[in-house]
């Protein structure tokens, strides 16, 4: 099977056990013989941002391989939310887990239930940050900005902080399949 196309996604938790739903997350994934997760960052702490009264987020970002479309790769991310209990309470409220599309390739698709990229993407530190210790050198759709650079340019840092380091050579997420 072809696994031809990259996708960045933004993985977040900010409820029960964050850190191993973000790995069942990860596990749950890599069951789908169409998708290969080729990298995983390490993982940050950050503040909430928008409806800021809940708990702090674990957030990290994947690289995958994949021969689905990103339609298709949404409907998975979503099953995905679905067996980690996600409940669609609160717009921006408290989640087990949020599963993300950040970038596909490099299109853009712009429908009701699809945006990519990620639409706030660019205003979220707690994204870019962990997205640009496993795509530094990635250069965002439709102009000539690196990650790396828009990186940079970001004023609001603190409410991300590194919570575990993570090697993705090592991570027992990976050796567990
Ligand atoms: P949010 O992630 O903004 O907190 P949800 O996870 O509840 O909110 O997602 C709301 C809707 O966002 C989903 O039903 C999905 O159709 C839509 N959506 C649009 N673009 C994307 C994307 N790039 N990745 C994930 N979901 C997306
Ligand atoms: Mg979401």
């Amino acid at each position: 099977m072809e696994r031809m196309n990259t996708a960045y996604l933004s993985v977040g938790s900010n409820m029960g056990d964050r850190e191993g739903l973000l790995k069942k997350a990860i596990e749950q994934l890599s069951v789908y013989p169409d998708i290969l997760i080729e990298n995983v960052s390490s993982i940050y702490e950050t503040d909430p941002v928008g409806y800021t009264d809940q708990p702090l987020f674990l957030n990290l970002a994947v690289k995958l391989k994949t021969s689905l479309s990103p339609q298709a790769l949404l409907s998975k991310l979503q099953e995905v939310e679905t067996k980690l209990d996600r409940k669609r309470v609160q717009k921006w409220g408290p989640r087990t887990i949020d599963l993300d599309i950040l970038l596909y390739n490099s299109v853009s698709i712009q429908t009701e239930v699809l945006e990519i990229p990620h639409p706030r993407m660019l205003e979220r530190a707690f994204v870019l940050i962990p997205l640009s210790e496993i795509a530094p050198d990635d250069v965002y759709p439709d102009n000539t900005i690196s990650l790396h650079q828009v990186l940079c340019e970001q004023r609001d840092k603190e409410g991300v902080r590194i919570w575990k380091k993570t090697d993705w050579e090592d991570a027992s997420v990976r050796s567990e399949n």
